[in-house]
C-alpha cells in the first residue's frame, strides 16, 4: 500500500520543511520494520517550492500469518490458502494506519523541535492513494473526508479496465487537498478514516483501541455528521466499546461547549427573571414540585438522574427524610461542580453518608440505579436526542424501577410568553426538543402503559389559560412490581 502526502512552498517557507514535521529527512530513505512488515519513507521530490513525502507498506503475508494476525473480518480462517492469498499486503488500511501511527507518530502528536511555529499552522496539502479498499465506495469517502475540510476527488477502481461491464472493483483512487488543516490533525484523520473504509481489522480490537481511537479523533470526531459510523466501524462494530466511545466523545463536546452553555444558562436565568409578575425563579418553582410529590409519596431513597450541578441535591439534603439521596450525571464537570458546591469534602460524616454523586449515562442500564423509592428526571429529557428517549425509558423505568418517578420538562406552547425568546427557537441550545402538554402526555401515558406506572400531571409555574404553565411535571406510580414484558411472558 502506498500514499504521498504533497506540500507546496514559498522561499521563506520552504516545502522541504516537511521533512522537519515528518521527522524524516528528504535526502534518505528510510525503512521501519513492523510485526507485519516493512514500512519504507521516502521523497520522490524535494524541491522549496514543491516536496513529496512517500509511504510505502510491505506486509509480509507470511508473518502476518504467524503471528496469527491473518484472520481479518470476512476472512475464513480455516481456510488455509485465503491466509496466504489475500488483499492484505496491497491494500492493508488497518496495517497501513498502523505504520503511519508508528512511523509518523510525532508528527501526529504535532510535535516538532526543529519548527514548533509551522507543526501549528495550516499548510497547503495534498494526499494521494492510488488503492484504498473503501467499502461504501466513493459517496462513503466523500461523506467523510469533506466535514473535515478536506477536497475530494475520488473515484472507483473497474474490476478490470478491459471489461468495464464487470463493473467496479471495491478500491478507490483518491486524492485529498486542503489549505486548512496542520499537518499533524491531515495525519489523525488519515489514522482513523483508513480503517474505517477498509472496514476489516487485522487484529483484535481491545479496549484500548477506544483510546486510541479518543487520541486521534476526540478533537473532531465529535462534530462529524457520521461519528457513528466512524466510531462503530473503527471499534470492528464492537457496540459495548462504541457506547464507551461515544460516552466520552460526548464529555469531550461537554467540556467544550461548557463556557457558552454558562451564559445561556445565566441568560436563561435573567430571561427567568425579566419576568417582574413572577416573584420566585421558575427554577426554584421546580424544585419545590419536586419536593413535594416526593414528600407526598414518602420518598427516603431518592435519585437524581441529571442531577447537573446539584441544585435539588443540595435542597434533599436540607430534608432529614431523604435519607440516602444519589445524584447521577454523564457530565464529569457538572459533578465536579456540584460537589463543590455541596462542600461534600468538608461535610460531616453523617451528612456525608446520605449522599453521592457518580458519573453514568441515563442510556443505558446500570445495576447501580435499582432498588430506589424514587428518580426525579428534572430537565433532562430534553437534551437527549429523541432516538435515545427510548433507551432512557428502559433504563430507568424498565430496569431501575423505582416506586416513583418525577419528570419535568419546558412546556413548548409557553415559549410565546418568553419575551426575550425568537419565535421558534427553543429555551436552550442543548435541547434537542421541546414538547408541547399534548406530546409529553402522549410520552407519558405510553411510558406508563409498557411499564406497569400509574400517570399524573402537574403544572409548574403560572399556568397560562391559553398556552398551559413554563414547566410542565409527570409523576409516575409504581402500579404492578412486573414490566409489561414479564407480563406478556406469563401469560403466554
Ligand atoms: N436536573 C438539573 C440539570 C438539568 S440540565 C436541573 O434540573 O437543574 C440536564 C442535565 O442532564 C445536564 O447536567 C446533563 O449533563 C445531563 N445529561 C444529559 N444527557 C444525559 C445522559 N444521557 N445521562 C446522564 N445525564 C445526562
Amino acid at each position: 500500500m502506498f500514499l504521498t502526502v504533497t506540500t507546496t512552498g514559498t522561499p521563506e517557507r520552504p516545502a522541504t520543511d516537511l521533512g522537519f514535521l515528518l521527522h524524516k529527512h528528504p535526502d534518505n530513505a528510510q525503512a521501519f520494520s513492523t510485526s507485519f512488515g516493512t514500512a519504507h519513507v521516502f521523497y520522490p521530490e524535494a524541491e522549496k517550492q514543491r516536496c513529496t513525502a512517500a509511504l510505502l507498506l510491505e506486509v509480509d503475508a507470511v508473518a502476518l500469518v504467524r503471528r496469527g494476525k491473518g484472520k481479518g473480518r470476512g476472512g475464513a480462517p480455516d481456510a488455509a490458502l485465503a491466509q496466504y492469498v489475500n488483499d492484505r499486503p496491497y491494500a492493508a488500511s488497518s496495517l497501513f494506519a498502523v505504520a503511519l501511527g508508528k512511523v509518523f507518530s510525532s508528527a501526529m502528536r504535532g510535535v516538532c523541535k526543529a519548527r514548533p511555529e509551522r507543526a501549528a499552522e495550516p499548510l497547503p496539502l495534498r494526499v494521494e492513494i492510488p488503492a484504498l479498499p473503501a467499502r461504501g465506495g466513493p459517496d462513503l469517502v466523500r461523506r467523510l473526508f469533506e466535514p473535515l475540510g478536506w477536497a475530494v476527488d475520488v473515484e472507483a477502481v473497474p474490476l478490470d479496465t478491459e471489461f468495464p461491464e464487470w463493473g467496479d472493483s471495491r478500491y478507490v483512487r483518491l486524492a485529498l487537498e486542503s489549505e486548512t488543516l496542520t499537518l499533524s490533525n491531515a495525519l489523525r484523520h488519515l489514522y482513523v478514516l483508513l480503517p474505517v473504509l477498509d472496514d476489516a481489522k487485522h487484529y483484535w480490537v481491545s479496549p484500548d483501541e477506544v483510546d486510541k481511537l479518543m487520541r486521534a479523533g476526540g478533537a473532531w470526531l465529535y462534530h462529524h455528521p457520521e461519528m457513528r459510523l466512524i466510531t462503530h466501524r473503527y471499534l470492528s462494530r464492537r457496540w459495548s466499546l462504541t457506547r464507551e466511545a461515544m460516552d466520552r466523545l460526548e464529555l469531550v463536546r461537554l467540556a467544550e461547549t461548557d463556557d457558552s452553555e454558562v451564559e445561556e444558562i445565566d441568560n436563561a436565568v435573567e430571561a427567568e427573571a425579566e419576568q417582574e409578575a413572577r416573584p420566585t425563579p421558575l427554577a426554584v418553582h421546580r424544585r419545590e414540585a419536586i419536593l413535594t410529590a416526593l414528600r407526598e409519596h414518602g420518598a427516603a431513597r431518592v435519585l437524581d438522574l441529571g442531577c447537573g450541578e446539584g441544585h435539588l441535591v443540595r435542597e434533599l439534603l436540607k430534608e432529614p427524610r431523604f435519607t440516602e439521596i444519589v445524584g447521577v450525571d454523564v457530565s464529569v464537570r457538572a459533578l465536579t461542580i456540584a460537589s463543590r458546591r455541596l462542600k461534600l469534602d468538608r461535610m460531616g460524616e453523617r451528612q456525608a453518608a446520605r449522599v453521592r454523586l457518580f458519573q453514568g449515562s441515563l442510556g443505558y442500564t446500570d445495576k447501580r440505579l435499582k432498588g430506589y423509592d424514587a428518580a426525579v428526571l428534572s430537565e433532562v429529557i430534553e437534551h437527549l436526542d429523541l432516538p435515545r428517549l427510548p433507551a432512557l425509558e428502559y433504563a430507568v423505568f424498565g430496569a431501575a424501577r423505582p416506586g416513583t418517578v418525577v419528570v419535568t420538562t419546558p412546556n413548548a406552547e409557553y415559549n410565546v410568553r418568553w419575551e426575550s425568546l425568537p419565535a421558534g427557537h427553543v429555551r436552550h441550545r442543548d435541547h434537542r426538543f421541546e414538547w408541547t402538554r399534548e406530546e409529553f402526555r402522549a410520552w407519558a401515558e405510553a411510558v406508563a402503559e409498557r411499564h406497569g406506572y400509574g400517570v399524573e400531571f402537574r403544572p409548574v409555574g403560572d399556568d397560562d389559560p391559553e398556552v398551559g404553565p413554563p414547566t410542565q411535571l409527570a409523576l409516575f406510580t409504581l402500579t404492578t412490581t412486573a414490566t409489561s414484558t414479564e407480563k406478556e411472558a406469563k401469560a403466554a
